[in-house]
């Protein structure tokens, strides 16, 4: 963690464009809605109330962006983190597509703003689905023939193992998806972006601000440190730090810890051999691979998990083994970045987004594909405040499942089913 910024010691905070320095919450203060936390779910949430004309206040403990949004991978993938194969079994077409639809329109919002609020965030389109076992080759096919035949997304297409080798260079890849209509981003600087186009659209924001409880009533009060807010509504967008906060949803996710290194800068012509574009990569693995290459040229790779609270000591030692396996050319390579941050996954990977009591919200639970839903996820939050529930209601809805024991005994078997799956996959 650097002292400096507030920020851990990773890439993107040694990149970041724009830091403004927002007060810490003293005395009390009013507010039609306080929203908690300052990831992509909270921001999202708070601009886009305020942009429907609501006083609005964002309590963050640490700086926005600190959570996994400003560390995560930027890879804005199209459609939900459930694949449409499996949603179509799980709810049907309809719902299905419905869902896709507004994956697209959470990847629109993406374009729009950056846009409009003039965010430097390095946006690009591209992204490939690298097959590491034969039996997601036919996986492959279908979803790009799925995709155009029924979501009207006639854009993918299946390559085969060459065509997937002049695109990455790696030799562990049988073949791929490549989709040229998703996007990849600087997480953190996005995370600025959108934090000052909401206080420029009014949200007071507080960092170094953490709440410690809120009362469940009407108004809630929310206390944070020496201060506190009274909200007619409160937003929970906490996600993977929810910690203690709120125990009716901290059951529905289990905290993750993931992690990704920086290569020291390869030279343009070094990357190029290496991914050849800028388009963003992951596998198909259960404990996924994933990585891009970053403006200047360096190779930000994401690998590994773990399950309990803590990061291991020496984060580039963890997960460079995981980089060399597929790109052993790099073995020369300095790793001059390595962090981790905190994600949390629902047990059916849809997302869970819900109203916990007339005057509380929450967003959480996007299981890895978080950029493009938890900033949907805020938006339909302020739809919903504001009077038009249609798209929340339809993440409402959505099925939730309990991490067997709860609460505070989630973790044993949710570790033993991991483990299971990351054994599975490499056999
Ligand atoms: C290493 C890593 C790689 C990832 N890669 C990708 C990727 O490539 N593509 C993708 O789509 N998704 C990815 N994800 C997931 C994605 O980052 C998340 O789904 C998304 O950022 C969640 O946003 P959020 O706002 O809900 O949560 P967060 O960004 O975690 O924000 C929660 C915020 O709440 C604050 N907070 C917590 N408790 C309190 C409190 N009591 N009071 C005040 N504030 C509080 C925290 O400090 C934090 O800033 C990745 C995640 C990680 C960790």
């Amino acid at each position: 963690m650097s002292e400096m910024t507030g920020y851990p010691d990773s890439f993107y905070a040694a990149t970041a464009v724009g830091v403004r320095d927002y007060p810490v919450l003293d005395g009390e203060r009013q507010a039609d809605v306080c929203v908690i936390g300052g990831g992509f779910t909270g921001l999202s949430a708070a601009l886009n109330l305020a942009e429907r004309g609501l006083d609005v206040v964002l309590l963050e403990a640490e700086r926005v962006g600190f959570g996994a949004s400003g560390r995560c991978g930027g890879l804005v993938g199209s459609g939900q983190r459930q694949e449409v194969l499996d949603a179509e079994k799980m709810f049907g077409l309809e719902r299905s597509q419905e869902l896709w639809g507004f994956a697209e329109a959470a990847k629109q919002e993406i374009r729009e703003r950056v846009e409009k609020h003039d965010i430097a965030c390095d946006l690009h389109r591209g992204q490939l689905v690298g097959v590491h076992k034969k039996r997601y080759l036919g996986w492959a096919r279908e979803t790009v023939d799925v995709l155009a035949e029924r979501y009207d997304y006639p854009f993918c297409a299946a390559l085969d193992r060459e065509e997937t080798h002049a695109r990455v260079a790696t030799s562990t890849f049988l073949g791929g998806l490549y989709d040229p209509e998703a996007l990849t981003m600087h997480p953190l600087n996005y995370s600025l972006g959108l934090a000052r186009a909401a206080a420029e659209a009014g949200v007071r924001i507080y960092e170094n601000s953490r709440v410690s409880r809120y009362s469940h009533t009407d108004p809630a009060i929310v206390e944070a440190g020496g201060g506190s807010v009274t909200a007619a509504f409160v937003v929970l967008a906490c996600n993977g730090y929810l910690g203690d906060l709120e125990p009716r949803v901290a059951g529905k996710i289990m905290p993750i810890n993931n992690f990704m290194i920086a290569t020291e800068p390869l030279g343009e012509a070094r990357a190029n051999e290496l991914i050849n574009g800028r388009f963003g990569v992951h596998d198909t693995r259960f404990v996924v691979n994933y990585f891009r290459m970053s403006d200047d040229h360096r190779l930000l790779f994401g690998g590994g998990e773990n399950y309990r609270a803590g990061f291991p000591a020496d984060i580039k030692g963890f997960v460079r083994p995981y980089m060399l396996k597929l790109f052993p050319q790099l073995r020369d390579v300095a790793i001059e970045y390595g962090w981790g941050g905190t994600l949390s996954v629902t047990a059916n990977r849809l997302p869970h987004v819900g109203r916990l009591q007339p005057n509380v919200f929450y967003g959480q639970g996007y299981s890895g594909h978080g950029i493009s839903i938890a900033s949907f996820a805020g938006k339909v939050i302020a739809e919903a405040i504001t009077g038009t529930a249609g798209r929340f209601d339809v993440f409402a809805n959505l099925p939730t499942h309990t991490f067997p024991g709860g609460t505070l005994l989630r973790y044993p078997g949710m570790v033993l089913a991991m483990l299971y799956y990351t054994i599975k996959d490499r056999i």
